[in-house]
């Protein structure tokens, strides 16, 4: 925390929305239009120095200097994997540590956001589960984690996937705030369509986002079929069961126009039979769609399995027969634990 010499508190700038900004200088007798000239010099020209913003007033860049800071988190660590995927160990401010992983895809550079320390949602697969919630991260905290690595490895990231750990939804307001101001053409300016969220299957929060008029993609981690599989797995099943979750997101496509991913995770033994696949392909008929089948990443402290390319294949036939569309996520970086929901636990361990 810092405090100038007044005594007042300052605050990190990366938290503002350009109209908070806007409106904070109107009331204060600024310009609307020097929230975006603030902006355009820290997300466009990365100038961290309130004093060389050549274009403000004098008044304006003492105002700034004497109650903002810009504060981005720490690279405490960086570990590169064989297929290039780097994974960044980050100190916020407090001294808590994040994960964000940087992928290295075709069509560009992706970074995959942890939304907050830990996660209460405790499904019994992941990693991140494991370790209860500590706190949520803020929208500067979000978006430090890109500021961050783009600063570290001097590039500019092209698509977010908010699958870190922690659940966006139970984070709403600081993980809207920040897409919006990613989104800004005078922020980061990464295109609503090069972002995806994915939930966990929190109802309420699916309800809200289908009303944010936002083109950005969304990812409902699905990873069963029935009821007593899926609550094995995710104890929400419980409060949100799959006929809910998919009536909700079903709502979400008609409103929105925007086809939604499911995602499922192939678990040896648990969800990859083909009785499992027939019942996936009857759950989601006729539900504008995509499955994602994704490869488990293990996780040395819980019992579950991956299963081998044959029995992926075959799940993956057994859908595309039963008239779904499916995509295979190959993971990215596994040889270094950067897979989603991998995150955190190895490095609270030594
Ligand atoms: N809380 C959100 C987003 C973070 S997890 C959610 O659950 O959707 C992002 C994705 O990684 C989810 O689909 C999650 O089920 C998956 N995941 C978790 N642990 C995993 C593991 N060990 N291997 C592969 N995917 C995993
Ligand atoms: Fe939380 Fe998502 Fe992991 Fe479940 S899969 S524990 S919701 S991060």
């Amino acid at each position: 925390m810092c405090y100038n010499k007044k005594g007042d508190y300052m605050k990190n700038l990366f938290e503002y929305t350009l109209e908070e900004l806007a409106g904070k200088f109107e009331r204060l007798g600024y310009k609307h239009f020097n929230a975006r000239q603030v902006y355009s010099w820290i997300y466009k020209k990365r100038m961290w120095d309130f004093d060389s913003m050549s274009d403000l007033s004098k008044p304006l860049r003492t105002y700034l200097r004497d109650h903002f800071t810009l504060e981005m988190p720490r690279v405490k660590r960086r570990q590169v994997s064989q297929d290039g995927t780097i994974k960044f160990l980050l100190e916020l401010a407090d001294g808590h540590v994040v994960e964000t992983v940087l992928m290295d895809h075709p069509y560009g550079k992706s970074l995959c956001v942890t939304v907050q320390i830990g996660c209460s949602l405790g499904c019994a697969f992941c990693a991140s589960g494991l370790k209860q919630k500590v706190r949520d991260l803020s929208s500067g905290e979000l978006i430090g984690q890109i500021l961050a690595v783009e600063e570290t490895e001097k590039l500019r990231i092209s698509h977010l996937v908010l699958m870190g750990t922690g659940e966006p939804f139970d984070n709403y307001d600081a993980v809207m705030r920040f897409i919006r101001t990613v989104n800004c053409p005078q922020g980061l300016e990464i295109g609503a369509r090069k972002i995806t969220v994915s939930t966990s299957g929190l109802v309420p929060g699916i309800e809200r986002f289908k009303d944010e008029n936002l083109q950005v993609n969304l990812a409902v981690s699905l990873h069963a079929a029935d009821d007593a599989t899926r609550s094995r797995l995710m104890p929400i099943n419980d409060v949100y069961p799959i006929r809910t979750l998919i009536d909700a997101t079903q709502r979400y496509i008609e409103k929105t126009n925007r086809r939604v991913t499911f995602e499922y995770l192939l678990i040896d033994s648990i969800n990859d039979s083909m009785q499992d696949a027939d019942r996936l392909a009857k759950l989601l008929r006729g539900v504008n769609c995509y499955v994602n089948l994704i490869p488990y990443n293990p996780v040395d402290e819980l019992p579950f399995r991956s299963v081998d390319e044959a029995r992926h294949r075959a799940f993956y036939d057994r859908l595309i027969r039963g008239g779904l569309r499916v995509t295979s996520r190959r993971e990215k970086g596994g040889d270094i634990d950067a897979a989603c929901g991998q995150l955190r636990i190895k490095e609270a361990r030594d």
